[in-house]
């Protein structure tokens, strides 16, 4: 899946998830900032990735779509943003959740995901570059709008 409808789902996640918890606007900015980086995170195995582009893992043998893309990848992941956040457990939640949600929209696509890395690998039919792809896309977009939508309802305590 490309980079956009990454940005765009982990997002939406971290806009559900602040409006969920009633978070402050800065704890708000905090949990979107999470979303997008560990959205992202998983193709830093990606020479051409935004993360990939800086790391070049290709240079440390990382192959794309390997371990970083794999619930040993999400484990380890966990037990450091566990050290890293603790006792702030919504960064956790966001950051994990955004990262597992990169592997779930990679999965659907051809080229798949190895969940159990190096076997397990799960794929679907939706190109990166097809006409479905832009399809998930939009639902991305559409998910975000109602999170924000959502997200003012509770502040105006609609729901
Ligand atoms: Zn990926």
């Amino acid at each position: 899946m490309n980079g956009k409808t990454h940005i765009i789902w982990s997002l939406a996640l971290g806009v559900l998830v602040a409006a969920f918890a009633h978070a402050s606007a800065i704890m708000t900015a905090q949990l979107l900032l999470i979303a997008f980086v560990a959205g992202l995170l998983p193709d830093i195995d990606h020479p051409k990735s935004t993360f990939g582009h800086w790391f070049k893992a290709v240079n440390y043998g990382v192959k794309h779509r390997g371990f970083m893309h794999s619930i040993w990848a999400i484990i380890l992941l966990t037990f450091i943003w566990w050290k890293l956040f603790s006792p702030e457990n919504l960064f956790l939640i966001v950051g994990v959740s955004a990262y597992t949600l990169h592997l779930l929209l990679d999965t659907i696509t051809p080229s798949g995901v190895c969940w159990l890395y190096p076997v397990g690998r799960i794929s679907g039919p939706i190109k990166s570059d097809g006409i479905l792809s832009f399809v998930v896309l939009i639902l991305g977009i559409v998910l975000f709008a109602i999170a924000i939508l959502f997200s003012f309802s509770l502040q105006l305590h609609i729901f």
